[in-house]
């Protein structure tokens, strides 16, 4: 059952946004003259181009709504009222009806990508420690798996903090939970005491999906303090809609916050990342000082296009709950097939159950064959595995021939 989220028709869709348009500032009708912000230029942006009347996401676009801030929280602009309470509704989708939080009890924003939610994530953190518990920035570190999305050592470098990555399991992906517990206790050895967990819910590489509970009982025994940021730049649309029982959200405790990168898997424009957060701690990254912005600034980014978040809320109320999962169902199957290709032709690779990543061992195939299917290899000098994307556009018929050049070329 879900609280927020239903299937809408083209017809309902169109009317809500354009009655949330309706509901922001109109720079033509009315008299704007405090902003530095306007319509998009309509020397280039045709504003009269008739097809505009049944495209609500251009209409947006065209209309340029600023959603600078965060409005889960209390106060925000004015201006563009209508069309935050959409993204509101769409935040409170992914943290109540995607991730189990309960309603009301999470804050979020349309951000610019993962990596910025991410960043976010760990700001947040970094400044609840120094001001809850006096901690020192060396006292500060980031804990996360070796196959962890190199955003996290931008966020490290920009706030100044220390980063442990552990070294995952050639084979399985996995962080063993004695490494995790030996880090832990060394770092707590070499004077850390406050650590930011980053928890994968599918890495970029291998769709590998981390064990929470490895770090936290690893954290707990070592006597440091924690918070966790769940990682589902990649999974956050994907894994939860899996039989595998991914259990990476509000529902536990001890999972503070979680990165959803709608630009990846729910194929929105680029430009809609998705932070979400427990409440009480988007304050941590308050900055005072934007005094000028009604409700004041609790992200990273600033100014932002509200149609980022309309794209987003469309495409979920388009697919509907059930539409969703029978989506990422037919991925699955198709995944599932590929794997059992490979199986059969005896190629190694790495899959997680929950994720449609099918990473193939270098050894298991010819450069020129992943070259000519645009295959991402882990690293471009010198690769040791190549993935496969099961995407929308990647259809088992476009797959057959790929698997038959794999089977008689390697
Ligand atoms: C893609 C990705 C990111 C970064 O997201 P951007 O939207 O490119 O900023 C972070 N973490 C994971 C796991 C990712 O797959």
């Amino acid at each position: 059952m879900t609280t927020f989220w239903t299937q809408k028709t083209d017809g309902e869709l169109k009317e809500r946004v354009f009655d949330a348009l309706s509901r922001n500032v109109h720079y033509q009708d009315q008299n704007v003259f405090g902003v530095p912000a306007s319509q998009l230029d309509e020397k280039v942006f045709y504003k009269n181009a008739s097809f505009l009347k049944d495209a609500p996401f251009l209409s947006t676009l065209m209309e340029n709504p600023n959603h600078i801030g965060c409005h889960t929280l209390e106060l925000s602009e004015p201006f563009f009222e209508g069309t935050q309470e959409i993204e509101r509704e769409l935040i409170d989708i992914c943290a109540c009806d995607i991730l189990q939080g309960q309603p009301g009890q999470q804050d979020g924003y349309v951000a610019s990508g993962g990596t910025e939610a991410n960043i976010q994530a760990i700001w947040i953190y970094r400044n609840l420690f120094v001001a809850d518990h006096g901690a020192s920035l060396d006292d500060i570190c980031i804990i996360c798996s070796s196959d962890t999305h190199y955003c996290i050592d931008k966020a490290a470098n920009l706030l100044s903090i220390d980063v442990a990555r552990i070294q995952v399991d050639e084979a399985t992906r996995i962080v063993p939970a004695d490494a995790v517990e030996k880090i832990a206790k060394e770092l707590v050895d070499a004077g850390k005491k406050y650590f930011i967990v980053i928890v994968n819910m599918m890495t970029t590489m291998f769709g590998s999906v981390d064990d929470v509970n490895c770090y936290v009982d690893a954290i707990k025994k070592s006597g440091g303090e924690f918070r966790i940021h769940v990682d589902g730049a990649f999974g956050g649309f994907y894994c939860p809609f899996t039989d595998g029982g991914v259990n990476l959200n509000f529902s536990n405790p001890d999972i503070s916050s979680v990165t959803l990168d709608a630009h990846k898997m729910l194929q929105a424009p680029y430009g809609t990342g998705v932070f979400l957060a427990r409440k009480g701690l988007m304050q941590y990254a308050v900055t005072k000082e934007a005094s000028y912005v009604e409700g004041q600034d609790y992200t990273l980014i600033g100014s932002r296009s509200g149609a980022n978040a309309i794209a987003v809320w469309m495409i979920l109320m388009k697919n509907g709950p059930q539409g969703w999962r029978d989506k990422i169902g037919l991925l699955q199957e198709r995944t599932q097939w590929l794997c059992a290709q490979l199986d059969e032709s005896g190629v190694d690779y790495y899959r997680h159950p929950c994720s449609n990543i099918v990473t193939l061992r270098s050894g298991s195939i010819s450069k020129e064959l992943a070259e000519s299917h645009w295959l991402v290899p882990d690293d471009h000098e010198n690769p040791a595995w190549y993935k496969i994307v099961v995407m929308e556009h990647v259809t088992i018929g476009k797959l057959e021939p790929f698997v038959m050049s794999l089977q008689q070329t390697g």
